[in-house]
C-alpha cells in the first residue's frame, strides 16, 4: 500500500504536538511521512529571565526533541508569534512547501479560535492549498501539487470544535506525553495547565471513542457532504 505524506501546520511549536501529536506519531509508526510545519516558533510567551530571541531558539530546539521522540521531520518558519497575518507572501511560501514537500493530507488548527494566530492559520492553509494546486500559478518552477484532505485538530483554544473523527492512540499516547513534555510552556506555564489538559482530554475523548486514548480531528466546514444516489451505507438494491 502506498504511504502517505501527512503534513501538520500549525501557528506555534507546540501547537500540532499538543493537538494531534499522538496520531503523528501513530502514522509515522507505522511508515508513513509525518512533518510537522511549524508557521512561528512562539516565542513571547516567553519564561522569566529569558528574552524573547533566547526563547525562540529554546523553542525549536524543544520542537526538535519532541519531534524526534515521535519520529516526524519538522520545521519552524521565521514568522513572528502574534503577528501571524493571512497575506499573499505568508501563502505563497506555504504553498511553495507544499509543492516541495508534496503531502497528500493536511492537518491544521480549527477554524475558530480565541487566538488570532491560530485563526489565521487554517486561513493561510486554504490560500496555500488552492495556490500549490493551480497550474497558472509560477511558484519557484515547482509543478502544481494536489492536497487530498485538509482537516482540523484540536486545541484548548477552539471555539465551537465539536469532533467528526475520533482516532484510538492508547497505544500512542504514552510517547505523546513525553514528547510534550519538552516543552517548557507545556510543563510550566502559569496561564494554563498544558500537560494536564491534554492528558485529560486524550482520556476523555478515549471514553466517548471506546478506547483507552483519543484525539480527535473535524472536516472542513461543509466538506462531510455526501451526494449520490442513496444514503451512504445504506445502498437501494443489496
Ligand atoms: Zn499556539
Amino acid at each position: 500500500m502506498a504511504k502517505d505524506h501527512i503534513m501538520f501546520v500549525g501557528a506555534h511549536c507546540g501547537d500540532v504536538e499538543l493537538a494531534a501529536g499522538a496520531i503523528a506519531h501513530k502514522y509515522a509508526k507505522a511508515g508513513h511521512k509525518v512533518t510537522f510545519l511549524h508557521l512561528t516558533a512562539g516565542e513571547k510567551g516567553n519564561p522569566p529571565h529569558t528574552s524573547v530571541k533566547e526563547y525562540k531558539n529554546q523553542k525549536i530546539r524543544e520542537s526538535k526533541a519532541a519531534a524526534s521522540i515521535l519520529g516526524v521531520h519538522t520545521m519552524t518558519l521565521d514568522y513572528k508569534d502574534a503577528e501571524l497575518f493571512v497575506d499573499d507572501e505568508t501563502v505563497s511560501r506555504v504553498a511553495t512547501i507544499f509543492r516541495k514537500e508534496k503531502p497528500n493530507l493536511v492537518i491544521t488548527h480549527w477554524t475558530k479560535s480565541m487566538h488570532p494566530d491560530h485563526a489565521a492559520c487554517p486561513k493561510i492553509v486554504e490560500g496555500a492549498w488552492l495556490k500549490a494546486a493551480l497550474p497558472g500559478f509560477e511558484l519557484d518552477g515547482l509543478p502544481p501539487h494536489g492536497i487530498r484532505q485538509v482537516f482540523h485538530s484540536e486545541n484548548w483554544e477552539d471555539t465551537e470544535y465539536e469532533p467528526d473523527i475520533y482516532v484510538d492512540v492508547t497505544e500512542e499516547f504514552e510517547t505523546y506525553l513525553k514528547a510534550i513534555s519538552e516543552y517548557w510552556f507545556v510543563m510550566n506555564a502559569s496561564s494554563f495547565r498544558y500537560y494536564d489538559y491534554y492528558k485529560a482530554l486524550g482520556t476523555t475523548r478515549g471514553c466517548l471513542n471506546r478506547t483507552t486514548y483519543a484525539q480527535t480531528l473535524k472536516y472542513r466546514i461543509g466538506s462531510n457532504v455526501r451526494k449520490g444516489a442513496h444514503i451512504p451505507g445504506f445502498p437501494i438494491s443489496q
